[in-house]
């Protein structure tokens, strides 16, 4: 438990399944004030809620569509009304979809870049003005991925996007530091959400993506929302600019594994 936690309030992108819920309700349980955003599953929202509330914390759903600036105005606005500040601001929402790159339609890709790319830059823009506005301290924490530094080939547009999120975190992180903004990403390798059910639900599939990780495991959500508690924290208070990767060593090269090369 984080207990200088207890009170904030925190906006959450994409909390209605897989690691956003699973930071939600990571977040109710250090007893912060917790905005879940969904963007077309009311009731799995409603879901993290009342689990939430049943921690003794406080929730409220909210829907927005985090590629457009009134949604995330909207989201920021929630906080505001309904818990009167706003602490953190973590950007999670994403989507993905396999094409190969020359039959790539414009709209797949620009659709991809508006949720995770330009999602991450309304989000962290409508934070960081209400921080300065305030003129106090604030955090934001950025869903990245493994594929902000690994190539993805039939995900280019994807890994275009996280590559791009990196970037940015990194480059508003510097920009901010002297106003007492801390901006984090956090990297995830394989981790059982439903972005990955179908996959997983392969046996060969999951056998081959296991494979790729040298702890030889899928990840777990609550592993990942583990890692966006203690960014959240003051344990993290030297921390800005980085990429956590909760990945089980997939980015570490895993081919050379044995002294193969
Ligand atoms: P998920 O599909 O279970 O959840 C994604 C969430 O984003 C959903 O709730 C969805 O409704 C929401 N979303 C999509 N478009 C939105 C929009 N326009 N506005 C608001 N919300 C929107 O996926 P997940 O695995 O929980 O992924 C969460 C984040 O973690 C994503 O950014 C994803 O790229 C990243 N990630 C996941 C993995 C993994 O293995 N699961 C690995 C690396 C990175």
């Amino acid at each position: 438990m984080y207990t200088d936690l207890k009170n904030k309030t925190a906006v959450i992108t994409g909390g209605s399944k897989g690691i956003g819920t699973a930071i939600a309700e990571r977040l109710g349980k250090e007893q912060m004030n917790v905005v879940v955003n969904y963007h077309s599953d009311e009731e799995g929202a409603k879901e993290v809620v009342e689990e939430i509330k049943a921690q003794g914390s406080k929730a409220l759903a909210v829907q927005a569509d985090v590629g457009t600036e009134e949604g995330v105005e909207e989201l920021l606005n929630a906080a505001l009304e309904e818990f009167g500040g706003l602490d953190l601001w973590i950007n999670n929402a994403g989507m993905e979809n396999r094409h190969e790159t020359h039959e790539l339609p414009l709209e797949d890709w620009q659709k991809v870049l508006d949720v995770n790319l330009t999602g991450v830059f309304l989000g962290s823009k409508a934070a960081i003005n209400y921080f300065l506005k305030e003129d106090k301290p604030g955090n934001i924490i950025n869903m990245s991925s493994v594929h902000e530094k690994v190539p993805w080939p039939t995900f280019a547009h994807y890994a275009a996007s996280k590559g791009g999120v990196k970037l940015f975190s990194e480059s508003i992180a510097m920009e901010y530091a002297q106003q007492g903004i801390r901006v984090n990403c956090i990297g995830p390798g394989a981790i059982n959400t439903p972005i990955n059910a179908k996959k997983f639900e392969d046996k060969e599939q999951l056998e081959t993506t296991t494979s790729m990780v040298p702890m030889q495991r899928i990840g777990d959500p609550s592993e990942v929302a583990a890692a966006a508690a203690w960014l959240a924290s003051k344990e993290s208070s030297y921390v800005t600019g980085i990429t956590l990767f909760v990945d089980g060593g997939m980015t570490l090269y895993p081919a050379f594994q044995g002294g193969r090369g």
